[in-house]
């Protein structure tokens, strides 16, 4: 079974099977040790740029701000949830430290 993920709305949503999930303005804490000088980032999402699914993980590259430091950019592709037989399983994102993960077009 396939799911359809886009990004809708100039990357203030993620859609999955035409249903919007993930938005924008969401406060996620990330480990991304290169991304800022904080130990984890408090990472304010802003835009999401691509959206990929490897190994059944749907991962979001997601532009936004360490609003502890700051900083913004890109800290790569963040995991916000995953295919589980053919469904999308939100993570509990606000809860957890979310890694970004490698590109799904690369090995
Ligand atoms: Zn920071």
């Amino acid at each position: 079974m396939s799911v359809a993920l886009r990004i809708l709305d100039d990357g203030a949503w993620l859609s999955v099977n035409d249903q919007r999930r993930v938005s924008v303005s969401e406060l996620w804490r990330v480990n991304a040790p290169g991304f800022c000088e904080c130990e984890l980032v408090d990472f304010l999402a802003e835009g999401f740029t691509e959206v990929t699914a490897a190994d059944n993980e749907v991962a979001i590259e997601t532009y936004g701000q360490c609003i502890r430091c700051g900083v913004s950019g890109v800290p790569g592709h963040l995991p916000v949830g995953a295919i589980i037989q053919g469904r999308y399983r939100d993570y509990d994102r606000e809860n957890v430290v979310l890694s970004p993960v490698g590109r799904a077009d690369q090995p």
